[in-house]
């Protein structure tokens, strides 16, 4: 019995989920998210298609998650150039239709 208390398998925690959640919900990510709204307020992709429409979301071009360390994943998350200015529809898209 203690043998299979002690092989339990222990509960996964994963620190970059933990991680990603404290970059979305900083002060700092809030207003780079609204510049960034401000600035390009049309759905880039759509725009490219000759559509007009509303961004809604930003996306990081190139995934923080992707960095290999604390700072790396920070500096892509809170970099005003790798975000991009788009709908629902295009962000899922991006996401779930790859
Ligand atoms: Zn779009
Ligand atoms: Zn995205």
């Amino acid at each position: 019995m203690a043998y299979i208390l002690l092989n339990k398998p222990k509960k996964k925690i994963s620190i970059p989920k933990i991680e990603a959640g404290r970059i979305y919900n900083s002060p700092i990510y809030k207003g780079l998210r609204l510049r960034k709204l401000a600035e390009n307020p049309l759905c880039e992709r759509c725009e490219a298609k000759d559509i007009t429409r509303a961004a809604i979301e930003t996306h990081h071009r190139i995934p923080f998650m992707l960095g290999t360390s604390h700072n790396a994943r920070l500096k892509l998350a809170f970099d005003f150039y790798n975000l991009e200015s788009l709908c629902i529809e295009c962000h899922h898209l991006e996401h779930f239709n790859n």
